[in-house]
């Protein structure tokens, strides 16, 4: 039987992406969004792969969700934690209800997202956890206090599950992005945007895809022996 992948935010943008090539390699791949239907329903038809809505920083809603992809897919070896908001601003602007939301839907929502699923893997011995940190939570950026704090978490999470799973069979890493052309960043400002791909040396935006197969090396067999790694796919904007 195919593995069963879970991929949070995995109906838009790098998550898409990612849930049509663990499909294209042969898992039964459930894709989870926040509230979007149009999106959803758009990409299940396009893609065939099943989608669920629920609010990752809501750990009862993980829970119940993991429990409906079981239900309907089976047993979940591999959960990508991929969903993610930016709320930017300068730190003397930032408002506590920013800051509140990322560290909700971003960190938090990590947690939300395996812990359910953490009990299983290690039941059956096999699991695959991959989180979508990002370069800024590296290196750190202007206006995102919020979310750089969250991708360094992401990064202090899998090297401690890690840890806590490679005896039974777990892994889990972390894939750094760099800037990649989804709408989170076609939203920011075209002048903004041409400065940020100035600062990349490969003189472009990443495309999606390319973390998806980043993606999909590591939830593959033969990634077995990569474990609290962080791969970095940035253009050489930074050396993390
Ligand atoms: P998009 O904004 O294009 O897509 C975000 C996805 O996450 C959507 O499917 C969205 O669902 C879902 N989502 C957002 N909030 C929640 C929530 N509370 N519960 C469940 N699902 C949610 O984002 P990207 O594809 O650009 O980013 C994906 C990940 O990659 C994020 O973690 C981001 O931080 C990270 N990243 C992105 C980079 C980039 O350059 N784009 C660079 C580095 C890291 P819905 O469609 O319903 O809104």
């Amino acid at each position: 039987m195919a593995r069963v992948a879970l991929v949070t935010g995995g109906s838009r943008g790098i998550g898409a992406a990612i849930s049509k090539a663990l499909k294209a390699a042969g898992y039964a791949v459930a894709a989870n969004y926040a509230g979007n239907d149009d999106a959803a329903n758009a990409f299940k038809a396009e893609t065939g792969i099943p989608v669920y809505k629920w609010n990752v920083a809501d750990y009862e809603e993980c829970k119940a969700g993991a429990a409906q992809v079981e239900a309907d897919l089976g047993p979940i070896d591999i959960v990508v934690a991929n969903a993610g908001i930016t709320r930017d601003a300068p730190f003397h602007k930032m408002t506590p209800e920013q800051w509140r939301q990322v560290i909700d839907t971003n960190l938090t929502g990590v947690f939300n997202t395996v812990h359910p699923v953490w009990p299983g893997m290690r039941e059956r011995k096999f699991g695959r956890v991959v989180v979508i940190s990002s370069v800024n939570g590296q290196k750190g950026q202007f206006a995102q206090v919020n979310y750089a704090a969250t991708k360094a978490g992401d990064i202090g999470i899998v090297r401690s599950l890690a840890q806590e799973g490679a005896r039974a069979g777990i892994t889990a890493n972390a894939v750094c992005p760099g800037y990649i052309a989804t709408e989170m960043v076609m939203a920011v400002p075209e002048k903004v945007r041409e400065s940020i791909i100035a600062q990349i040396p490969a003189g472009r935006l990443g495309e999606p895809e390319e973390i998806a197969r980043c993606v999909a090396f590591l939830v593959s067999d033969d990634a077995g022996f990569i474990n609290g790694s962080t791969i970095s796919a940035n253009g050489a904007q930074f050396f993390g």
